[in-house]
C-alpha cells in the first residue's frame, strides 16, 4: 500500500483525488488538510478512515478538534508541517491553491518524500530552489497539471535517447471563456462569465487564471522547471477542445502528443500511482464523435498576461514570485467585484515594473518578495 497525504483536500483537485484513492486497493489515505472548511475535512476523514487532519486556520482547527475528539487535529501552518512529518506518507499530494503551497512543498521534498504537485505556484515562485531541493534529497516531483502530466509521459518515452532528442515542448490551452474577444470587450465581462470555463471545472482562482491566460503563463514556468527546457523552446498552443494536453517535438521532426477527454482524475491517478497505472472509470476518447480538433496561436493583444509571464520567467530571480503574488492579489480583487478583468494584467505589470527582478539564493528571500509584491499590488488597487 502506498501511503498518501492529501493537502487541500476540500478543493477541486483534493475531492477528485479522494475519489481516485477510494477506487484503488493500492493507495491508502493517511491525512487531510484544508484552510478553514473543517466540517468537510472531518466528514472526509470519517468517510475514509483517516485519523489525522490539519486546518491552517487556527479557529477552524479548534472547532474541528471539539467536534471530532477521536481524531488528531493539527492547527496553523505549523500544523501542516506536523501533518507531513507525523502521517509518514510515501507521497504528498499538494493541492493547495496559491503560494501558500510553497511551504508544504519544501517540507515534503526536504524530507525526501515524493510529491504529486498540483500546486503549480510552488514551481512558479521557487522553481530553481524547489527542483534543487528535490535533487538533493532524491524526492520525485510528479506533475498533476494535465499538460505537464502529459509531457512527463511523453518525455519518459524518450528517456533512453540521448540529450538533444527533445527539441520543443508544447502545452495546450483551451483559450478560456473569452477566446475570440477583443481587449475592449473584456472590460465588461462579469465574474460569473469568467467562472464559466468551457472545458474544465476547477477552483475559482485557476478558473480566472484560465480566463486571462495567466494560467498558461504559470504553466510555462512550471514546464521549464519540471523538464529543464529553456523558455525559447516551450510553446503555448490554443486548442479549444482540450483533447490534446501536451506535445513533444523530437530532433528528427517526429511529434508525440498525449490525448484524452478532459478529466483531472486521469493526471491525478497518474501522479499517485507512478510508475504503476490504475484502472479508471472515466470517459474514453472517441475521436470520431469529437469530429475535429482545432488550433490557433494565443492572442497576446487581448490576453497580455501570458506575454507578461513569459517576460518575468526569462528575467528570473524573484520576478516569477512577484508575478504570482501580484496575480493572486488582483484575481482576489476581480473575484470580489472590485476590478475589471483586464485590470489584473495591468496590476501585475505595474508591480513587476516597480519591484524588478533580484537574484535568488534562499527560500527566505522568496517569502519576502511575495510579501512585498502583495503590498505593492494592493497599492496599485487602492
Ligand atoms: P480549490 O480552490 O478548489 O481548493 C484549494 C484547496 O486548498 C482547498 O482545500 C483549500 O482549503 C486549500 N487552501 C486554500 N488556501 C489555503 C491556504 N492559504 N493554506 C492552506 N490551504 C489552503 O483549488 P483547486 O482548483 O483544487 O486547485 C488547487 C491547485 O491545483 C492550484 O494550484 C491549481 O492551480 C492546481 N490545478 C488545479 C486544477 C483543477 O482542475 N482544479 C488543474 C490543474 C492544476
Ligand atoms: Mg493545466
Amino acid at each position: 500500500m502506498k501511503r498518501i497525504l492529501v493537502l487541500g483536500a476540500t478543493g477541486s483537485i483534493g475531492v477528485q483525488a479522494l475519489d481516485v484513492i477510494a477506487g484503488s486497493p493500492d493507495l491508502e489515505l493517511v491525512g487531510l488538510s484544508a484552510r478553514s472548511s473543517w466540517e468537510t475535512v472531518v466528514e472526509q476523514a470519517r468517510a475514509h478512515g483517516v485519523t489525522r487532519i490539519a486546518l491552517t486556520d487556527p479557529e477552524s482547527a479548534g472547532r474541528a478538534a471539539a467536534a471530532w475528539p477521536e481524531g488528531e487535529v493539527h492547527s496553523g501552518t505549523q500544523g501542516l508541517v506536523e501533518l507531513v512529518l507525523e502521517s509518514e506518507p510515501d507521497l504528498v499530494l499538494n493541492a493547495i491553491v496559491g503560494s501558500a503551497g510553497l511551504g508544504p512543498t519544501i517540507v515534503a521534498l526536504g524530507e525526501g518524500i515524493d510529491l504529486a504537485l498540483a500546486n503549480k505556484e510552488s514551481l512558479v515562485v521557487g522553481g530553481e530552489l524547489v527542483t534543487a531541493l528535490a535533487e538533493a534529497t532524491g524526492a520525485r516531483i510528479l506533475p498533476v497539471d494535465s499538460e505537464h502530466a502529459a509531457l512527463h509521459q511523453l518525455i519518459a518515452a524518450e528517456r533512453s535517447a540521448g540529450p538533444g532528442t527533445i527539441e520543443r515542448l508544447t502545452i495546450t490551452a483551451s483559450g478560456g471563456p473569452f477566446r475570440g474577444m477583443r481587449r475592449s470587450e473584456l472590460q465588461r465581462v462579469s465574474v460569473e462569465q469568467a467562472l464559466a470555463h468551457p472545458t474544465w471545472s476547477m477552483g475559482d482562482k485557476i478558473t480566472i487564471d484560465s480566463a486571462t491566460l495567466m494560467n498558461k503563463g504559470l504553466e510555462l514556468i512550471e514546464a521549464h522547471h519540471l523538464f529543464a527546457v529553456p523558455y525559447a523552446r516551450i510553446d503555448v498552443l490554443v486548442h479549444p477542445q482540450s483533447i490534446i494536453h501536451g506535445m513533444v517535438t523530437l530532433c528528427d521532426g517526429a511529434v508525440l502528443a498525449h490525448l484524452g477527454c478532459p478529466d483531472m482524475r486521469v493526471p491525478i491517478a497518474y501522479a499517485l500511482n507512478h510508475p504503476e497505472r490504475m484502472e479508471l472509470d472515466v470517459a474514453r476518447l472517441d475521436l470520431a464523435a469529437v469530429g475535429s480538433l482545432t488550433f490557433e496561436p494565443p492572442d497576446l493583444e487581448t490576453f497580455p498576461a501570458l506575454a507578461i509571464a513569459r517576460e518575468a520567467a526569462i528575467a528570473g530571480g524573484t520576478a516569477p514570485c512577484v508575478l504570482n503574488a501580484a496575480n493572486e492579489v488582483a484575481v482576489h480583487a476581480f473575484l470580489g467585484g472590485r476590478i475589471a478583468l483586464p485590470r489584473i494584467a495591468e496590476v501585475i505589470e505595474a508591480t513587476l515594473n516597480e519591484l524588478g527582478a533580484t537574484p535568488l539564493r534562499e527560500f527566505e528571500s522568496l517569502f519576502e518578495a511575495d510579501r512585498r509584491a502583495r503590498e505593492v499590488a494592493a497599492q496599485q488597487l487602492a
